[in-house]
């Protein structure tokens, strides 16, 4: 039997806690003629003023972005009238938490609609025992009930202690044969709806990175970098922004040369020219599921 008062599980509901906090309060700041830089930065120092850390820099997708999108260091962009995503997650000694909302400035409330409805569909429907291709179904049904798709491309995840993508992966479509969810999973689910055919593709802009392995490196700068995002973010993404070496742009690129860190371009729906994206993270129970982020 799995003991959901362990450390673990209090870990992730204080994560879940602040982060439910910190996405709402987010999410008021959200206006035409406010930079994206400001509301990131608000909510990352947020969420270590309620003691949490980001587990990852705040996501502020634009239009038909969908993911992986985040000011840059003196990013001076402003908010227009425009779907608006903000996908925020905060860890607790490692254990983490994830959520997404949209803030829909452009008139689009069907589709941030249909994703938050999804969303609630799948949350009926998740459970132990249950295959996490039932899952999809019911967020693919609520989606094309409104006339869009669900992004495909892109699904929920598991979160393990410091990592924040592990099996099993939780689908926006019916798919045949998944994983089944088990009591004390913790899993994020998101569901991402589009005006398009719902496929992302990968753009040219990245300003997201994570480490993939430890080595040496000569260069300094590189090196500098490196020790910073071992002891600071370990696996855990982070932004180019949050780095303290001035040339840190140069020191990514020789990294990734080396195959030490990997970036996250930013996924943009192909076709469509809106996607919007609803979250929760959850904790499987006996019977059903708790939502953390709430
Ligand atoms: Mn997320
Ligand atoms: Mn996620």
């Amino acid at each position: 039997d799995v003991d959901f008062e362990a450390e673990q599980y209090e870990k992730c509901r204080e994560a879940g806690e602040i982060l439910a906090q910190v996405r709402d309060e987010a999410a008021e700041r959200v206006e035409v003629g406010v930079s994206h830089l400001e509301v990131a930065e608000w909510a990352e120092n947020e969420i270590r003023e309620l003691g949490g850390e980001p587990a990852f820099p705040v996501n502020i997708s634009i239009d038909e972005e969908a993911a992986h999108a985040t000011p840059e260091r003196d990013d001076d962009t402003t908010f227009g009238e425009e779907m608006v995503n903000l996908d925020i997650g905060v860890h607790v000694d490692g254990w983490l938490a994830d959520t997404a909302v949209t803030v829909d400035l452009s008139g689009q409330d069907e589709l941030a609609a249909a994703s938050a409805e999804a969303l609630d569909a799948a949350l009926e429907v998740a459970g132990p025992g249950v295959d996490v291709g039932q899952i999809g179904a019911a967020v693919e049904d609520v989606i094309e009930g409104y006339g869009f798709n669900p992004v495909v491309n892109l699904t929920g995840h598991g979160l393990g202690h410091w990592e924040q993508h592990t099996a099993p992966n939780i689908p926006n479509r019916e798919v045949a044969q998944g994983a089944t969810l088990s009591p004390g999973d913790v899993v994020a689910i998101e569901p991402f709806a589009t005006d398009g055919r719902g496929k992302v593709k990968e753009g040219s802009s990245e300003e997201i990175f994570a480490l993939e392995r430890e080595g040496n490196i000569r260069d300094r700068t590189a090196r500098q970098v490196l020790d910073q995002v071992t002891e600071e973010f370990k696996t855990l993404p982070f932004a180019a922004r949050w780095l303290d070496s001035p040339r840190s742009k140069m020191a990514l690129r020789r990294l990734k040369q080396q195959d030490m860190v990997h970036g996250y371009p930013v996924l943009k729906e192909a076709e469509g020219k809106f996607v919007s994206q609803k979250e929760h993270t959850v904790i499987v129970t006996d019977d059903g599921v708790e939502v953390t982020t709430r």
